[in-house]
């Protein structure tokens, strides 16, 4: 892998700012001590249920995330907070982000909407380019959110890779790759050097 320091770079020169934790815990430290008295959505992520980042922001915050209030209503509600708060399925070592949404509403809040938006980024979910980026999403992370949701797809039943399914559960309904940091918005990258999500 790169070194971190020429990552950042990269996407410092896409317009994000970036910061970079040894553990999970620096990461959520960091968050909690910069956010108070925001309106907080969350994106589905495991990377932020590994945290305990919900648990912890929502002492001095609205915090809305689909995990805790499943359902279509409350994703909605996500999508009209200040802050942003999701992972991402890849990033390039290049500075882009890749994600592949079923509903979209983490596509959608991460291309406008918050003011600010914040990506917490394992190592595991750099790669080297965009045909990389773009494996990892369909190959690793799909099929293991699959399973993960008890979806009815042959990913989810075989967990090996896509088989580009035609399944009513398909979880894999909109790609997003974000090149730039979108106009009008703050959007800021946290690496974490250990393994975090799918
Ligand atoms: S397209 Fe279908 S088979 Fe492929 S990863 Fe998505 S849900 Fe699984």
């Amino acid at each position: 892998m790169m070194e971190y320091s020429l990552i950042r770079q990269n996407f410092e020169k896409h317009g994000f700012s970036t910061q970079l934790f040894s553990t999970k815990e620096e990461a959520c430290n960091y968050l909690t001590n910069t956010l108070e008295h925001q309106t907080i959505g969350f994106g589905g992520s495991v990377t932020l249920k590994e945290m305990g980042l919900f648990e912890a922001l929502q002492q001095k915050n609205a915090v809305v995330w689909h995990n805790k209030v499943p359902g279509m209503a409350v994703r909605r509600l996500a999508n009209c907070a200040n802050i942003y708060i999701t992972s991402a399925n890849a990033v390039t070592e290049s500075g882009e982000i890749v994600n592949i949404d079923g509903t979209g509403n983490r596509v959608a809040m991460t291309s406008f909407g918050p003011e600010t938006c914040y990506y917490i980024v394992g190592k595991n979910k750099i790669t080297s380019n965009i045909s990389d980026a773009y494996y990892r999403c369909k190959n690793v992370a799909a099929p293991q959110n699959a399973k993960r949701l008890n979806a009815k797809t042959p990913c989810a039943a075989k967990g090996d890779k896509c088989y580009d399914c035609n399944s009513p559960n398909r979880i894999c309904r909109i790609i997003s790759v974000i090149e730039r940091v979108p106009l009008g918005m703050k959007c800021e990258i946290i690496f974490v050097d250990q393994e975090l999500g799918l």
